[in-house]
């Protein structure tokens, strides 16, 4: 059984067996992984603290041959998430960040690109960033990582490029055309706000981003994460309801 050594991303964990639990980590050389956490269930202290949600640890494990699961040495946390316990929409923006994960990132395939965007994205919530803002940059970046999102700037038929303003985006062929090349049907206008939006996020880091995407731009980056990865992210629905609510 060979020990790994890496640094990670707790983005779950859940009961195993009678005492045990199932930490599911983003690790940054390992990529999405399982690790067990021996009678972990009656942990305390800093072993503990290592395997809340969104907790930034160091890991060793023990890879086992034919085995999905690996098994935990031990973890040290470099940097707890707990402080956004206290705080509704940021906890359930850091579980949309980490379930997004979840959904993008394959196991057992490297991904440093989206270790780091979750890492910047829990950090961000901890310094007391707009969750909305966090959360429709993750989604904006997850796409571009996974190499479907559009071409912001030109027409995906003719290659013009499109002037300043609302643009329109064909939903079937998933491309924003010019105006020539808006298709009869099936295309969906963002709103000149939602554009400027996605131009910077696109370009600028996180902490440059402090505004939450317009309501049509937060619609149109979920649609086109469900219309790519077939699933819906569920933590989703709880942050909405905290979001209307204005609690934050
Ligand atoms: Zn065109």
């Amino acid at each position: 059984m060979p020990l790994r050594r890496d640094e990670a991303l707790v983005l779950a964990r859940y009961p195993f067996r009678e005492r045990d639990l199932v930490v599911v980590l983003l690790g940054r050389a390992a990529g999405q992984l399982r690790v067990v956490a021996r009678r972990a269930r009656s942990m305390r202290g800093s072993q503990a603290t290592a395997t809340e949600p969104l907790a930034h640890v160091r890991v060793s494990y023990f890879e086992r041959a034919g085995s999905e699961l690996a098994t935990l040495d031990e973890a040290e946390v470099i940097r707890s998430a707990f402080d956004l316990a206290s705080r509704p929409s940021a906890w359930a923006a850091g579980q949309v960040v980490a379930e997004l994960a979840l959904v993008y990132c394959q196991p057992g395939q490297r991904n440093e690109p989206a270790f780091r965007l979750v890492e910047r994205c829990v950090a961000c919530l901890l310094g007391g960033h707009e969750p909305a803002a966090v959360v429709g940059y993750a989604e904006l970046w997850f796409l571009r990582l996974g190499g479907v999102f559009p071409e912001l700037d030109r027409c995906g038929v003719c290659g013009a490029a499109l002037p300043a303003g609302s643009r329109w985006f064909d939903r079937v062929e998933k491309r924003f055309v010019c105006a020539e090349h808006r298709p009869t049907g099936g295309a969906s206008r963002i709103s000149a706000a939602g554009v400027v939006w996605l131009q910077r996020a696109s370009r600028l880091p996180l902490e440059q981003v402090g505004e939450a995407p317009p309501e049509d731009v937060a619609g149109w980056l979920a649609a086109l994460r469900e219309g790519f990865t077939e699933r819906e992210v569920k933590s989703w629905r709880y942050l909405r309801l905290l979001l209307k609510e204005g609690g934050a």
